[in-house]
């Protein structure tokens, strides 16, 4: 429930750690803070997430946005099949570059698929069905704030020293699956696995691009999403094209030339390589020349032809 009229809104604090704030038809709330609000408040958005509730305040804090970036890096950004996250210039052999975290522990994924079991026994509307929903939503819980945590901080990873972060548009990919390579990359979801539910072994990708769009706002990087289409079957060394230089879902080596990497860092290279194409990073004014490729949608037609190369 959003309260989107911030003038009229009142927040006062009560203690340390509480404050209240007036919302329309509800009167008063009173909520623990977390941290200081910094900014006059736009809106507030009211959410419940299981037994908790939480508000969220949009706050105008006067900085203005940094038109552009004065970091002249640039990096390219797979959904990696081993890890979460992989970027252009990562090293299989130190692992930089490749970003990952579990978002559930072993006894907390234990304890869901036993609640799983156990909600399925339990009688409709029964006080033991609610107990066993808590319990689950608890596990949930602390994964969307470890998944929360963990966008975050590769999101500021990511943009800290880079100008443009490319990334997968996964609605091309939706689209375009057959032609997309996702054959040469099948099975995120193992057997195994197979007893948690797709929320709780989600990487987050749509998250990780929040994170970052809201990470870039404060230094200015540029977010561009291309058309994945083969970048997981192209060669970076020579460009050719071929599903069979992906030898497994760990193992590209070109059947042409001899290159080989780690199939997910050939995957951020081509993703790269895709949208920087007339991309120009920031240099002093009057030095550079052209306009700015960014102001072409992302993803575009232009940017997905040099990847197919
Ligand atoms: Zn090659």
């Amino acid at each position: 429930m959003r309260f989107p009229d911030g003038k009229s809104l009142r927040v006062e604090r009560l203690s340390r750690k509480w404050a209240r704030v007036k919302l329309s038809k509800l009167g008063w709330v009173r909520f623990r803070i977390h941290r200081s609000l910094g900014g006059a408040v736009r809106s507030v958005t009211l959410r419940r997430d299981g037994g908790h509730w939480s508000l969220s305040f949009l706050v105008d804090t006067g900085r203005a946005e940094p038109g552009v970036s004065l970091a002249r890096g640039r990096i390219g950004v797979d959904r990696g099949v081993a890890s979460a996250v992989v970027t252009s210039d990562a090293d299989a052999g130190s692992g930089a570059g490749f970003f990952d975290r579990k978002f559930i522990t072993a006894g907390e994924s234990e304890r869901y698929v036993r609640l799983q079991r156990r909600l399925v026994r339990a009688r409709k509307g029964s006080r033991r069905r609610q107990r066993i929903r808590a319990a689950m939503a608890t596990i949930m819980r602390r994964v969307r704030r470890r998944r929360a945590d963990f966008q975050a901080q590769t999101a500021r990873r990511l943009v800290s020293g880079n100008a443009l972060v490319v990334l997968e548009d996964l609605n091309v990919r939706g689209m375009t699956a057959s032609a997309g390579g996702t054959a040469a990359r099948p099975g995120r979801m193992v057997a195994q696995k197979a007893g948690l539910n797709r929320a709780i072994l989600d990487k987050g990708w749509y998250g990780l691009e929040m994170s970052l769009r809201n990470a870039a706002r404060t230094t200015g990087a540029r977010i561009r999403k291309i058309n994945p289409a083969y970048t997981s079957q192209t060669c970076p060394g020579c460009g050719q094209v071929d599903a069979d230089s992906r030898k497994s879902q760990a193992e590209f080596g070109c059947t042409c030339c001899a290159y080989t990497e780690h199939a997910d860092v050939v995957g951020a290279k081509n993703t790269l390589a895709a949208g920087h194409g007339g991309y120009r990073t920031w240099s002093p004014p009057g030095i550079g020349r052209g306009r700015e490729a960014s102001t072409r949608p992302p993803g575009s037609r232009r940017a997905t032809a040099s990847a197919a190369g």
